[in-house]
């Protein structure tokens, strides 16, 4: 049973065909600069040379063609026809408060997708692009919707609900959704498995510490709170995103200095974070270097970063009243010693001691702490499509 996960973005889209008999991944692509001149498609297989397609992708449409022939295709694809392809599943950012778990994609499922949309201005429409453009050129596969969502929906009232008028939540949902769910339920599980321990005997603070950053708190294998919020703004500083500010930042800039809305929503998602402290990069291995190099300004964002992110895992020990385990994932995650190191430094009295020799393991399954130590802490590479994928299969 071979299953394909499809995660568009607006101008991009990444894919993979994974075997569900085994759970190998054995494609691996990616389209960038859809609608855009110079469309590229770059699929990677296992012990081939990496395929590239350079042609004209006017569409999301004609990106999934190209992406279905490249898939099938005698000498770069995989597979013989589509018919192989059992199911699709397909990331969606934003499921509101209707959906806690995936779901088949049919025609009422669609509509609630779109009317997501004010939600996630940015993501659900390229999502469900993708989705439109699927079921018209594999109209009898069976389709899956995944959301980022769906794991946080467990928070209680009190980690969701947004302190300002109780009418802006009834009237627009303003409140915390949370994202990155299907890789902090990844990692979660996949550390339990790894403990030989039952999630529900666990306390887990999961650290998805990539581009986008989030903390979740996960007590008993359900999600009790989470860094991101309304919006994948919140919480802790990212590459480019601030995460949490003083909200009157906002009116000071647009009433007292001049700058639109825009500008200043600019300013918050795309030149903030890493890149605006640092002024280099949100690259973190471009921030790494100078900072070695001596650059006061890229020290300084990466002492934000770590004291930032350092603050929620202490609040969410405290939140749930202890950690067994703390889990650190995604680009910075999985590969930065010095970020594991700076964000557990200081927390020594929560119960835990770091192996040092261990952290300096990059990008695979590694306990980092010491043999005795009474919590565990974990390095977990993600894998949210083989998370869709497993979610996908169980709904067929
Ligand atoms: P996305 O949120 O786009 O999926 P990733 O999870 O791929 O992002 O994370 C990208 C981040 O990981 C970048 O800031 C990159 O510099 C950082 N990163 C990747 N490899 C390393 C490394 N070896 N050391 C430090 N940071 C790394």
């Amino acid at each position: 049973m071979k299953t394909l996960v499809i995660n568009c973005g607006s101008s991009s889209l990444k894919y993979q065909l994974i075997d569900m008999n085994t759970e190998e991944s054995l494609v691996q692509g990616l389209v960038e600069r859809i609608g855009i001149e110079g469309s590229k498609l770059t699929q990677k297989v296992e012990g081939r040379e990496k395929y590239v397609l350079e042609k004209e992708m006017s569409n999301h449409k004609v990106a999934i063609k190209y992406v279905l022939e490249a898939l099938i295709d005698k000498e770069q694809g995989v597979i013989n026809s589509m018919d192989e392809i059992s199911a699709v599943g397909h990331r969606v950012v934003h499921g509101g408060e209707k959906y806690s778990q995936s779901v088949l994609i049919d025609e009422e499922v669609l509509q609630s997708i779109k009317d997501c949309i004010p939600l996630a201005p940015l993501h659900n429409p390229p999502n469900i692009i993708g989705i439109e453009a699927c079921k018209e050129l594999m109209p009898n596969t069976p389709m899956v919707a995944v959301f980022d969502t769906a794991f946080h929906q467990t928070m209680p009232k009190k980690a969701y609900i947004c302190p300002l008028p109780y009418e802006l939540y009834e009237e627009y949902g303003i409140r915390k959704y949370g994202f990155h769910g299907t890789s902090h339920k990844y990692v979660s599980n996949k550390v339990a498995e790894v403990l030989n321990k039952d999630i529900k005997d666990l306390k887990i603070i999961t650290c998805h510490l990539g581009n986008g950053c989030s903390l979740a708190a996960i007590k008993n294998g359900k999600s009790i709170d989470t860094s991101m919020g309304f919006t994948p703004l919140a919480g802790v500083m990212m590459g480019t995103r601030s995460g949490n500010i003083d909200p009157s930042v906002i009116n000071f800039l647009i009433e007292e200095q001049g700058y639109t809305i825009k500008e200043v929503d600019n300013i918050l998602n795309k030149e903030s974070g890493i890149l605006g402290i640092s002024g280099i990069s949100s690259d973190f291995r471009d921030v790494c270097q100078e900072a070695e190099k001596g650059n006061e300004r890229a020290k300084l964002a990466l002492d934000i970063f770590h004291y930032k992110v350092k603050g929620q895992i202490a609040s969410y020990a405290g939140l749930m009243g202890g950690v067994d385990v703390i889990v650190f994932t995604a680009g910075i995650g999985e590969n930065s010693s010095l970020t594991r190191t700076e964000c557990l430094k200081g927390l020594e009295f929560l119960g835990f001691s770091i192996d040092e020799e261990k952290n300096t393991v990059r990008g695979e399954i590694q306990e980092i702490s010491t043999e005795d130590s009474k919590i565990k802490v974990y390095e977990i590479p993600t894998n949210e499509e083989l998370m869709i994928a497993r979610d996908t299969v169980a709904l067929l």
